[in-house]
């Protein structure tokens, strides 16, 4: 890039190659492309929405209505609508919900921002107006919020449900919410007087067969392992867990040895050497009382068949996470090397047993040490069902830990944001005539949400909203649309409830990516290393 100051002389800022986008042309730019993620996303918000099928580039199907998985799963590359998609990584990683609406509230609050700039408005004053109205909105939205009893476990469940409602599985997803307020309830801790929830300690497996109705609930860990050795016992009462991450094999010299054997004699003492080795490791951890052994690496036959004489139940190649999860629950020490392992390193569990589960073994470890483990067991007929289960599970597992932290709630169907679309609009008029406009198309912006639902089932978008605002305006404030009967309805008598902080959450990261983007007024690019296609021509539309 070139500049040139008075006399004339170049003086080279950027490297050749580099381009750049600047003032309103890189504004309605970037708006473009973030309006974009937000329409693609928009036909898959609440119940009614449709899914997604997303094929990656080796060929990897997933079918999803979940906002954060689909804008994953896309490969965005323009720098403003991946500001999007990080909107949505921070809302499921803050709050686990609402990750589709932060993305359509967002869209909306820039395609109003455009239609403001277009009357003139400097952004400056729009990312003001906007600010100012979202900080207004938060404080309604908790002077509205109610508090949800957190012993109420019909209440808890409720919540799941709404959660799970717009998903691929909501046929089932009474029971599944059934098991995700349980699962919660039991990992949930008190750290003086605070409440504290961490949903790693919920594992979740996976298994294919059978029926999402068969997923459970499992007071321990499952592993997608089998015993090792078919004469090993396959349960275990009172178990004394071993946990190891070193081999049970002879180590392979690392540099090459040769050993000349001359004649069978040599051969057959130098194989019961070997044997001799495997035995000694096994008689150690027999010899302090273990009956189980998880081992993260391999067992050699002969192990194995030691073990199984001592009738000892053993695993191999457990997953590291496992093997952390495992001494957790039980209370074993992870042992590296076993002239180490003493009595005082092994766990405990009430019952170690291998399980036939459709057609494949899994090992159950229940009545652990510490009750707080807990593993979802989640089934279903095929691969991509149940990834989908997995991810209304948590969704799920999330909202439910959202209200236990925070206990309040609001209701969904678009009733909160029709109300607090309503008191912004009344709070504005005492704000500066310009940043009032900004107020005022900020509270039309949360209408998305309710309209974009109505919309995804087919009814009539200028009806609703006609009778969502005028029942708000006589103080209804409850009333959102029955998306199953395209009724407009009281949400709290229909316990479509939702935790406060998710909508706090969405309203405040969706205001926050819409007033970055409307900071930007210069976009300056670096060349990239070319491939085959960037050659051919501008990487971003409007940009040279
Ligand atoms: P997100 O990824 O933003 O959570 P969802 O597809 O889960 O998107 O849809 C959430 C929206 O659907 C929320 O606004 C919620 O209030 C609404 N919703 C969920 N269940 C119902 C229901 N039974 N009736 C009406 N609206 C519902
Ligand atoms: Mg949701």
């Amino acid at each position: 890039m070139l500049a040139y100051h008075g006399q004339g002389v170049p003086v080279l800022i950027l490297k050749e190659g580099s381009t750049r986008a600047k003032g309103r042309e890189a504004m309605y730019n970037n708006i473009k492309a973030a309006k974009l993620v937000a329409d693609m996303l928009r036909s898959s918000l609440g119940p009614r929405g449709m899914d997604k099928m997303l094929v990656d580039s080796i060929g990897d199907v997933t079918i999803t209505n979940d906002g954060v998985t689909i804008l994953k799963k896309m490969d965005i590359e323009h720098p403003a609508a991946k500001i999007l998609v990080e909107v949505a990584k921070v809302q499921d990683a803050e709050v686990g919900d609402g990750t589709t609406s932060v993305v359509v509230l967002a869209g909306k609050l820039l395609e109003n921002a455009e239609g403001l700039m277009d009357k003139g408005l400097h952004p400056s004053i729009i990312v003001e107006g906007y600010k100012k109205a979202c900080e207004k909105a938060v404080e309604f939205l908790y002077d509205i919020a109610v508090d949800i009893d957190v012993n109420d476990v019909n209440k808890l469940k409720k919540v799941a449900l709404t959660s799970m409602r717009s998903k691929l599985v909501s046929g089932y997803s009474d029971m599944l919410a059934e098991i995700a307020v349980k699962a919660v309830l039991s990992v949930k801790r008190d750290v003086s007087g605070k409440v504290v929830i961490d949903l790693d300690d919920i594992k979740v497996e996976k298994k294919h067969g059978g029926s999402i109705k068969d997923t459970t609930l499992i007071n321990g860990i499952v592993l997608d392992k089998e015993v090792v050795h078919p004469a090993m016992p396959k349960r275990i009462e009172n178990a004394k867990i071993a946990l190891l991450n070193m081999p049970l094999e002879i180590k392979k010299t690392e540099f090459d040895a040769r050993i000349r054997i001359d004649n069978p004699e040599m051969l057959s003492a130098f194989l019961r050497e070997e044997r001799e080795m495997l035995k000694e490791m096994v008689d150690k951890i027999i010899s302090i009382g273990a009956n189980v052994v998880f081992c993260q690496k391999g067992i050699d036959d002969i192990a194995q068949f030691y073990l199984a004489k001592a009738g000892v139940l053993a695993v191999r190649r457990v997953k590291q996470s496992d093997m952390d999860k495992l001494s957790k629950a039980t209370g074993a020490r992870i042992i590296s090397n076993l002239e180490d392992l003493t009595e005082t390193d092994l766990g405990e569990a009430k019952l170690v047993e291998e399980r036939k589960i459709g057609d494949d073994k899994m090992v159950f470890i229940e009545g652990c040490k510490d009750p707080r483990s807990v593993s979802i067991l989640v089934r279903g007929g095929g691969e991509r069902i149940i990834d989908e289960v997995e991810r209304s599970i948590h969704d799920a597992l999330c909202v439910v830990r959202d209200v236990l932290i925070k206990p309040k709630i609001v209701v969904g169907g678009g009733a909160i944001e029709v109300e607090l679309a309503l008191r912004v609009r009344d709070w504005s008029s005492t704000l500066p005539s310009r940043e009032q406009l900004a107020a005022v198309k900020f509270a039309e912006a949360l209408e998305v949400i309710p309209l974009t639902l109505a919309e995804n089932a087919g009814l009539d978008t200028i009806d609703i909203a006609t009778e969502l605002r005028s029942k708000h305006k006589q103080g209804m404030i409850w009333y959102g649309i029955n998306l199953f009967n395209g009724k407009v309805a009281d949400m709290m008598k229909e316990e479509i409830i939702e935790p406060a902080i998710v909508k706090e959450q969405m309203i405040k990261a969706a205001t926050e990516a819409s007033c970055m983007i409307l900071r930007i007024d210069d976009i300056i690019s670096a060349s990239r290393l070319k491939t085959k296609e960037r050659e051919s021509g501008p990487r971003y539309p409007g940009l040279s």
